[in-house]
C-alpha cells in the first residue's frame, strides 16, 4: 500500500469518500437518526453493529416459511432449517482464517468460553493456571474464575494475570512472552482477547500461541473484537480454540448467535470431556434418539441445542455482505480510516486527552480508546444527544470505532470537530 498523506482541510475527507471502493456499502445499513432527521455520527460499531438493510428480508423468509409450513420447515423451507447452520459456514471460516469444519456458529460467547474450558481447561496439580489479561472483558474473568472454583481450586493461585507496566495502558508483547517462559509450566490455559475490548490491542495471536504451545499450554482466544475487525488465521497460528460474538463487528444484531473455532486437531478427540446435548450428536443417527452420546466430528461436536433460526437469519444478511466486500479491502480502508481519525485528533487539543490505543496499524484494529481526565462521562453524553454515538467505559475511557463497511472518512472529520468543540 502506498502511504497515504492525511491532512486537515474539509476537502480532504469529501475526496477519500468520493475514491473508496467501499463507500457504497453504507448505503446496506440503516444509520441511525438524530432527533433533526439527519444521519447520526455513529462510531460504536464495536459494541452493537448497525443492521443490514437485507436482515429483515432474511428474516420474513424464515417467517413466512413457519407460517405457511410448520414443523415441515426443517426440511421444505426456502433454506430448511435443519443445516440453515450450515449456510454460515464456509464464511464464518474465511472469516477467521479457518477450515469449514472447525467452525460452528452457536449459542452465545460465555456459553462458547464456558463449553469450550469445560474441554480444553484440564487442570492437574501441577499445571492448574490460566492466563489471562488484566482488566479482561467481565464476563470472561467471571467465566475464568468460575471454571477454576468448578475444579475446585482456587482463584488466588490459579489465575494468573498480565499487566501493562506501571504507567503504561497497553501490555507489551516481550512481557507476555516472558511471562509464558517463566511459568508456562504451571500453566493449563493461556485465555487471552484477540483485541483488547478497552484499550484496541491487538494482540500478537500467532507468537502467543507458539510461546504457550511450546511450553505445553492450551492456547484459547476471545474474538469478540477481532472477528470481522481484523484479519485472522487461526487453523495456520494452531490456536486450539476461539469464541466470539456477531453483533458486534459482524452486525448479526444484539444477543445474535456466536461462533466457536476447535483446531482440526481436535475435531476427534472423544478422550477430552465435554458438555453434550442433541445438536452435537452425529447428524445420521441423531434422530434415532437413542440414549448415548456420539458427537460429530469438528466445532460442530460441541453444539448443544437446535439454532435459533431468525438469529441465524439475520447473521446471514450480514455475513454476505461481509464476503462481498472482502475483508482485506476492508482492513485496508480501516487502517486509513483510523489512521486519519488519530492524524485528526493529534491535531486537536491533545493535553485535554490522550489516545491509549497503540500507534502501530499492526497492534490496533478500527478502535480508538481516548482516555479524557475528568467530567468525561458527562461530556460523552452529552455527544450521544447531539448523535455522535460512541461509548464511555468507566473510570475513563471514551471508545469509538470508524467501521468500514459503513463509515466514511466525512464521518470521521465530523466526529473530531463535534468531539474536539465539545472538548474546548
Ligand atoms: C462483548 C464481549 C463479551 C460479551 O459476551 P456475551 O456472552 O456475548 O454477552 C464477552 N467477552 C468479550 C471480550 C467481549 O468483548
Amino acid at each position: 500500500m502506498t502511504r497515504t498523506t492525511f491532512h486537515v482541510g474539509e476537502s480532504f475527507p469529501v475526496a477519500m469518500d468520493g475514491r473508496d471502493p467501499l463507500a457504497h456499502f453504507r448505503e446496506r445499513f440503516y444509520i441511525p437518526k438524530t432527533k433533526q432527521g439527519e444521519d447520526s455520527i455513529y462510531m460504536c460499531g464495536h459494541s452493537l453493529g448497525l443492521q443490514p438493510k437485507t436482515a429483515g428480508s432474511y428474516i420474513d423468509q424464515a417467517l413466512q416459511d413457519w407460517a405457511q409450513l410448520g414443523v415441515e420447515g426443517h426440511f421444505h423451507a426456502k433454506n430448511p432449517w435443519m443445516p440453515y447452520h450450515r449456510l454460515l459456514r464456509q464464511q464464518t471460516a474465511d472469516l477467521v482464517g479457518a477450515q469449514a469444519s472447525e467452525v460452528v456458529v452457536m449459542n452465545s460467547l460465555t456459553v462458547n468460553l464456558h463449553l469450550m474450558m469445560v474441554s480444553f481447561y484440564r487442570p492437574t496439580a501441577q499445571r492448574h493456571k490460566i492466563l489471562v489479561e488484566c482488566g479482561a472483558f467481565p464476563s470472561d474473568q467471571y467465566a475464568v474464575k468460575s471454571q477454576i472454583l468448578f475444579h475446585g481450586l482456587d482463584p488466588a493461585s490459579s489465575l494468573l494475570e498480565l499487566a501493562p507496566r506501571e504507567g503504561e495502558s497497553c501490555i507489551r508483547d516481550e512481557d507476555i512472552e516472558s511471562l509464558i517462559d517463566r511459568e508456562g509450566n504451571s500453566i493449563a490455559l493461556i485465555m487471552l482477547g484477540g483485541v483488547n475490548y478497552a484499550t484496541g490491542q491487538v494482540f500478537d495471536m500467532a507468537g502467543i500461541t507458539r510461546a504457550g504451545q511450546c511450553k505445553g499450554c492450551v492456547v484459547g482466544l476471545d474474538l469478540a473484537h477481532a472477528a470481522g475487525n481484523i484479519p485472522l488465521r487461526l487453523h495456520d497460528w494452531g490456536a486450539d480454540f476461539a469464541v466470539w460474538c456477531s453483533y458486534k463487528y459482524l452486525n448479526g444484531g444484539p444477543g445474535c448467535v456466536g461462533g466457536c473455532f476447535v483446531h482440526e486437531r481436535h475435531a476427534r478427540s472423544w478422550e477430552r470431556p465435554r458438555f453434550a446435548g442433541w445438536w452435537g450428536h452425529n447428524e445420521k443417527t441423531r434422530f434415532q434418539m437413542g440414549p448415548d452420546f456420539h458427537p460429530m466430528d469438528g466445532a460442530e461436536g460441541w453444539q448443544l441445542s437446535n439454532p435459533p433460526i431468525l438469529a441465524l437469519a439475520a447473521l446471514r444478511a450480514s455475513m454476505e455482505t461481509f464476503s462481498e466486500a472482502g475483508l482485506e479491502r476492508l482492513r485496508a480502508k480501516s487502517v486509513l480510516l483510523t489512521g486519519y481519525m488519530e492524524f485528526l485528533l493529534g491535531q486537536e487539543l491533545s493535553a485535554k486527552f490522550s489516545i491509549i490505543t497503540p500507534r502501530e496499524q499492526e497492534r490496533r484494529g478500527a478502535q480508538l480508546s481516548i482516555r479524557l481526565p475528568r467530567d468525561g462521562r458527562k461530556l460523552c453524553d452529552r455527544l450521544t444527544a447531539e448523535g455522535l454515538i460512541g461509548d464511555w467505559r468507566e473510570p475513563d475511557t471514551f471508545r469509538v470505532a470508524a467501521v468500514p463497511l459503513y463509515n466514511s472518512y466525512q464521518d470521521v472529520y465530523r466526529f473530531v470537530r463535534y468531539f474536539s468543540a465539545a472538548l474546548s
